[in-house]
C-alpha cells in the first residue's frame, strides 16, 4: 500500500517596528534613505560602543503580543547570536533566546474548513541586519556588492508559530489574519514589499507511518519570500518536491532553500544551522528586560479595537460575513466605513456603495483607503440623494463618477449635469398624456391583453423626460392613465 504524508507547516515571521529611532541607538529609524546616512558608533558595531534599550519598541512589541493572545513575561533578556555575514557589523545580532518577552498565543483563521486556532510559539525582540546591494541581476552573477548599514539595528519582532497549518492555504490565511491584526496596532508598515513583514517557512512531510516527534521530522526552511503568494507558492513546490523524493526513498535534506519567483520553485542555499551553531549566550552589555506590572496593565488598557471583536459588531449591525471581511481586513476602509455610517446611518447603503462602486474607483485611481478618493461627507450625501428620491441609481453612478473626477459635491454635480429624477407627478402626467395620444395603436394592444406593449410605452415616457422619471411612478401613472381613458 502506498505512503500518505501529513503536510506540516510553521512560519517564521519578523515584523519591523515603526518606532522613531533604531533599537540600541538614536539613529532614525526611517526606510529608503541614502545609504550610510543613518548610523552611528553603536549600529556599526565599532568596539566599545554601548546599546541602550529602545522603550517605544518594547511597548510595541508588547503590543503585538497582546494582541496575538500571548503570555507577556515581566522577566526576559537579551542574548547574542553569534554568526558572520557582511551586512552584520557586529558579526552578532543581539536577540532573545531562551528567555523571549512572550509566548503561548495564537490566532484564527477562516476558511471552507470553518475555523481553526493556529499556535504562536513565541514572540521576541531582535535587531534588523543592514542589507546587501548586488550589482547585477541576482547574487550569483553579481559583480560586486555595497553594504548599507541604515537598517542595522531597526527594531524587529519574530513571531514563530507552531508547526499547526497542513496546507499552503492555511499557511496564506495565517499570514493574512497575521497582518490584519497587528495593521490595526499601529506599531509596523507590514509592507512585505518593502521587507517591514518578512517570511521564512518551513515545511515537512510526516508520512503516515511515521511515529516520532514533529520536532525530528527533516525540515525544509523557504527564506524571505517577498509576498503571501509566493510563500503559498513556495509551499506548494516544496509538498510537490519533497513527496517525489520520499516517494522514491530519497531522504530530505535539512536545509534552507530559496525561492525562485519566475520559475515558481525551490532552490537550494545552505543546509540550516542548528541552534548551538549561533553559540547563543546572554548579552552583557544590557539589562535583563524587566516589564512593570502597573506597565503592563496600562498597555493593555490602550488596546484597540480588534478584528475578533469588529467582526462581532459588524455582524451585530446586521452585515453579511462575506462583507464583514472585506471591511475588517483593511484597516482604513473599516475606518472610512465608520466615517459615513456616522453621518448616513443606513448601514446597508453604505456598505453596498462602499464595496461595489467607490471601491472600484478608489482601485481605478490606484487609491488606499487612508486617502479617500470622495470624503466621507460627500459620499453619505451623496447616499442621501438616492434614500429620497432625487437620484435613481443609475444617476448615482453617474454623479459618483464625476466626483471622483472632479471633488465637487453631490448637489453641484447634480446641479452642473442637470440631473435628478423628476418626481413631480403633474410633470409627468402632461408626458404620459402625450404618448398614450401618440400611440393608440399600442395602447389598444396593451387594452387587448398585451402586457409588453406597456414596456414601450415606459420607455417612451422615459426617453420624453430624458431618464429622469422614476420608472415605477411611470409605470403606475401609464395604468391609471390608460384605465381612464376609453
Ligand atoms: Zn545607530
Amino acid at each position: 500500500m502506498s505512503e500518505s504524508y501529513e503536510v506540516v507547516i510553521g512560519l517564521e515571521v519578523h515584523v519591523e517596528l515603526k518606532t522613531a529611532s533604531k533599537l540600541f541607538c538614536g539613529c532614525t529609524n526611517l526606510f529608503g534613505q541614502e545609504p550610510n546616512t543613518h548610523t552611528c558608533p553603536v549600529c556599526l558595531g565599532m568596539p566599545g560602543a554601548l546599546p541602550v534599550l529602545n522603550q517605544q519598541a518594547v511597548a510595541l512589541a508588547t503590543r503585538a503580543a497582546l494582541a496575538l493572545s500571548c503570555d507577556v513575561h515581566p522577566f526576559s533578556k537579551f542574548d547574542r547570536k553569534q554568526y558572520f555575514y557582511p551586512d552584520l557589523p557586529k558579526a552578532y545580532q543581539i536577540s532573545q533566546y531562551d528567555q523571549p518577552l512572550a509566548t503561548e498565543g495564537h490566532v484564527t483563521i477562516r476558511g471552507e474548513f470553518g475555523m481553526r486556532s493556529i499556535g504562536i510559539e513565541r514572540i521576541h525582540l531582535e535587531e534588523d541586519a543592514g542589507k546587501l546591494n548586488h550589482i547585477g541581476q541576482r547574487l550569483g552573477d553579481a559583480t560586486g556588492s555595497l553594504v548599507d548599514l541604515n537598517r542595522a539595528g531597526v527594531p524587529l519582532i519574530e513571531i514563530v508559530s507552531r508547526p499547526d497549518m497542513h496546507s499552503p492555504e492555511e499557511a496564506r490565511l495565517y499570514l493574512t489574519e497575521l497582518r490584519t491584526v497587528l495593521s490595526y496596532l499601529d506599531i509596523s508598515d507590514l509592507r512585505m514589499e518593502e521587507g517591514s513583514m518578512r517570511c521564512d517557512a518551513n515545511i515537512s512531510l510526516r508520512p503516515s507511518s511515521y511515529t516520532g516527534s514533529l520536532v525530528d521530522l527533516p525540515r525544509v526552511e523557504i527564506k524571505n519570500v517577498n509576498s503571501f503568494r509566493n510563500v503559498q507558492r513556495g509551499i506548494e513546490h516544496e509538498i510537490v518536491r519533497q513527496k517525489a523524493l520520499l516517494e522514491q526513498g530519497i531522504r530530505v535534506v535539512k536545509e534552507t532553500r530559496g525561492f525562485d519567483d519566475a520559475a515558481g520553485t525551490t532552490y537550494s542555499q545552505r543546509s540550516k544551522e542548528a541552534a548551538n551553531d549561533y553559540r547563543y549566550f546572554p548579552e552583557p552589555d544590557l539589562p535583563p528586560l524587566i516589564l512593570d506590572t502597573e506597565w503592563l496593565e496600562a498597555q493593555k488598557r490602550e488596546m484597540p479595537d480588534l478584528p475578533e471583536a469588529l467582526r462581532h459588531s459588524l455582524t451585530t449591525e446586521g452585515l453579511v460575513s462575506r462583507d464583514v471581511e472585506v471591511l475588517v481586513q483593511d484597516r482604513a476602509l473599516y475606518g472610512f466605513w465608520r466615517e459615513v455610517v456616522a453621518i448616513f446611518p443606513d448601514v446597508k447603503l453604505v456598505t453596498n456603495w462602499l464595496l461595489s462602486d467607490y471601491s472600484r474607483h478608489m482601485n481605478a485611481q490606484g487609491l488606499s483607503f487612508d486617502t479617500p478618493g470622495v470624503s466621507a461627507e460627500h459620499l453619505a450625501q451623496l447616499l442621501g440623494l438616492i434614500q429620497d428620491g432625487t437620484l435613481s441609481g443609475k444617476m448615482a453612478k453617474e454623479v459618483l463618477e464625476a466626483m471622483f473626477t472632479t471633488k465637487e459635491s453631490p448637489e453641484a454635480v447634480v446641479q452642473r449635469l442637470g440631473l435628478s429624477q423628476i418626481t413631480d407627478q403633474e410633470a409627468i402626467r402632461v408626458i404620459v398624456a402625450e404618448v398614450i395620444t401618440a400611440n393608440p395603436g399600442v395602447v389598444a394592444d396593451f387594452q387587448g391583453g398585451k402586457d409588453k406593449a406597456l414596456a414601450f410605452l415606459v420607455g417612451q415616457v422615459m426617453k420624453a423626460t430624458k431618464g429622469q422619471a422614476k420608472p415605477n411612478l411611470v409605470n403606475s401613472l401609464l395604468r391609471e392613465a390608460i384605465a381612464s381613458h376609453v
